[in-house]
């Protein structure tokens, strides 16, 4: 007997299965997927052979942060180059300016721009501190409260002045606390943090305070590790060590380890075998990943590695638009491996290698969210989906592809990259 099911998606290819069929969604969820025909549904939807994907999970935004450049002729905050500009100075004088209502519409506006190319899954950072006190903690789980239909956001409260600085620990423990009695489920909220060399000149002793409000509280961990060079393997060793004394296994993203683009062969293989040691997870973005960044080499060592877009607008990043498949097409294009006559070199351009990318920007990225068993275009997985106009992840980042419809639990939130405007919360 044919299923009858309250959304079907008619002519979906799935690509791991190559395979065109159609995707039958019962209560948010994939009840079935069958040959052509054979489900009817309330609601239908035609994908005419193109593809159909999970969701992108961007696991790495500062929703607090967004459309901070925004607002003049031209993007503010940006006139010197990176390294000249006091980010920290920029933002508290940003967050001086704005409202807690304006920084809520901005993280409104942030998530709904990444859900409409296709994100279902978003981890964001937000900054805390004694200077900016926990308001950006508030308007960012008020926008997370605003978006829950269309998204699942994990919120990371973090101070990027260093938490060893005066009264940051507090700031950060309090947005946790303020996180906690926010959420149903606990696994949303981690801590966060940031370079302890640059930042604090204590890398034990920065570290050692993630690790205490984490296990204060039993939550996750993503910091920033974005120290270059050796300063950046030490810390990564540090944290892998801290990993394993606290028995926190499993449970700590490092986001970005520019580092491990600069390692030599030996460093790398040490590196990613003590990474894999207490399943440390990494996350890189498209942006400010290094084009000798060696992912390939990172995924086939077992490490947990995802994307994010880091696409806010703000003072570190005015431009992009939130939108994964960007990034996937800007990384094929920018992994260029080491050298021209490698084996690696511009693989990231090959069929196999936009196949990889797609995988850290879905499933991949699923697993260092924690929430894979839910994910994806299998039987029983929360129905969190892709309609391309593409027939396949390959065409859909060269042409970067109409996310034609954009589903959060069988529900169509977008259409054509818009929010449906039933799903918008944008006053
Ligand atoms: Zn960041």
């Amino acid at each position: 007997m044919p299923l009858h099911a309250d959304t079907v998606i008619r002519n979906a290819y799935l690509q791991d299965r190559d395979a065109v069929l159609d995707i039958g969604i019962v209560d948010g969820r994939i009840a079935e997927i069958a040959d052509p025909g054979r489900i009817d549904g309330d609601e239908e939807i035609d994908a005419a052979a193109n593809l159909v994907s999970p969701g992108f999970v961007d696991c790495h935004k500062h929703v607090d942060r967004a459309f901070a450049a925004a607002g003049e002729r031209r993007p503010s905050g940006v006139d010197g180059p990176f390294a000249d500009r006091p980010m920290n100075e920029l933002f508290d004088e940003h967050y001086e300016n704005a409202s807690l209502a304006e920084i809520e519409a901005n993280a409104v506006r942030a998530i709904e721009q990444a859900v409409a190319a296709g994100a279902t899954h978003i981890r964001s950072h937000v900054g805390v501190d004694h200077v900016v006190g926990t308001e950006t903690m508030v308007a960012s789980l008020d926008a997370k409260q605003r978006t829950a239909e269309i998204v699942d956001l994990q919120l990371v409260p973090a101070a990027f002045g260093g938490i060893t600085a005066d009264g940051a620990d507090a700031a950060v423990r309090e947005a946790v606390e303020l996180g906690l009695s926010a959420v149903d489920d606990e696994a949303e909220i981690l801590v966060g943090g940031v370079d302890p060399a640059t930042r604090n000149d204590d890398v034990p002793g920065t570290i050692a305070a993630w690790f205490d409000v984490a296990t204060d509280y039993g939550i996750d961990i993503d910091v920033h590790v974005q120290d270059n060079g050796t300063l950046g393997h030490h810390t990564l060793d540090r944290l892998v060590e801290e990993t394993r004394s606290r028995g926190y296994e499993g449970r700590v993203t490092a986001s970005h380890c520019f580092s491990l683009a600069e390692a030599s062969p030996e460093r790398l293989e040490s590196l990613l075998e003590a990474f894999t040691d207490v399943d440390l997870k990494a996350v890189t973005c498209y942006n400010s990943i290094r084009a000798s960044m060696p992912v390939r080499e990172i995924v086939e060592s077992g490490v947990r590695l995802g994307h994010g877009t880091d696409n806010t607008r703000d003072f570190v990043i005015p431009s992009g638009t939130a939108d994964t498949l960007e990034g996937l097409g800007v990384l094929s294009q920018k992994l260029l491996g080491a050298d021209r006559t490698s084996q690696s070199y511009r693989w990231s351009e090959t069929n196999a290698g936009i196949d990889l990318l797609w995988d850290l920007a879905t499933h991949r990225g699923a697993s260092v969210l924690g929430v894979e068993d839910q994910y994806g275009v299998k039987e029983g997985a929360v129905a969190d989906l892709v309609v391309f106009d593409e027939p396949s992840r390959q065409w859909a980042v060269i042409e970067r592809a109409e996310r034609s419809y954009v589903l959060k639990r069988g529900e169509v939130v977008a259409e054509d990259g818009e929010i449906r405007p039933e799903y918008s919360a944008a006053a």
